[in-house]
């Protein structure tokens, strides 16, 4: 019996806290009823619910605005606190220059003709982004050739920005698009020249070896508001033209990539959490 009852003991969860107790009792209004072994058990049950407490931010004043605990990556003033210049092309190092030759106009932030792409000084791995972008409301080129960009994450899984009203392309090459593998679920696109916003949750990839995932990068994506990548597996980075499986290589936390693609696209309001 004795046995038994150190068994019982040592088995037993550690009880919460004086503190902890008194904050666990205003969750059950008929606490003072229960029996003695009945409140024992009430709070060794009750703590796993109700500890840790879920960590409190602030919220932004609007759902586009960048709540207490994100990274604020462009408000509208400082260009070179967080960018850098990167003279990028897929497959090949990039070139990376600084202070930037992107300027900024209207509170936005765009690059000249003869700007490279621009990158993140920080390095990130599972996050939420929301960025805003503009495609010019004088319409030339057609195609891929308007208002293409992209945001390029670490620097190799691109989701395409392009002027997607009314200009038909490849469909995995379409604003919303994880470029030449996914197309969005549906064209989202705002007129030429008004604001469009993207908010994008990433899974980093964890991988097996040197050259395969042991899980793929994941990405949601949402255009205006509107779901338009679903938590898709990246077959790996993007490549065009080419097959994206066959050029995986194990990399780390990486930058956010801007894309200079020759088109003179906007950006505005760009944050990003930590997950
Ligand atoms: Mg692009």
């Amino acid at each position: 019996m004795a046995l038994i009852s150190v068994l019982c003991f040592s088995q037993m969860p550690q009880m919460p806290t004086k503190a902890q107790q008194e904050a666990y009792k205003k969750f059950l209004g008929l606490y003072d009823s229960l029996t003695a072994m009945q409140k024992v058990m009430f709070f060794t049950e009750v703590k796993h619910i109700m500890d840790p407490e879920v960590k409190v931010i602030q919220p932004g004043a609007t759902d586009n605005a960048a709540p207490s605990d994100a990274i604020v990556l462009f408000d509208g003033s400082d260009l070179n606190k967080e960018w850098e210049e990167s003279y990028y092309r897929f497959g090949g190092a990039p070139v990376v220059k600084s202070p930037v030759t992107w300027i900024i106009k209207d509170g936005a932030m765009m690059s000249t003709s003869s700007s490279g792409s621009l990158q993140t000084k920080r390095h990130f791995e599972d996050f939420q982004l929301h960025i805003e972008w503009k495609t010019p409301s004088v319409i030339t080129g057609e195609g891929q050739g308007r208002g293409n960009s992209g945001v390029i994450i670490d620097g190799l899984y691109e989701v395409q920005i392009l002027d997607s009203y009314n200009n038909r392309t490849y469909r995995n090459g379409q604003a919303g698009a994880v470029y030449m593998q996914y197309a969005p679920l549906v064209n989202a696109s705002r007129k030429p020249g008004e604001w469009q916003s993207y908010d994008i949750i990433f899974t980093a990839p964890r991988f097996k070896d040197s050259t395969s995932y042991f899980t793929p990068p994941r990405l949601t994506v949402f255009h205006n508001g509107v779901l338009v990548q679903n938590n898709v597996p990246v077959q790996g980075p993007t490549v065009f033209p080419g097959i994206p499986a066959y050029d995986v290589k194990q990399h780390g936390p990486g930058s956010i990539l801007l894309q200079q693609h020759g088109n003179p696209v906007s950006f505005r309001n760009v944050w990003i959490r930590e997950l």
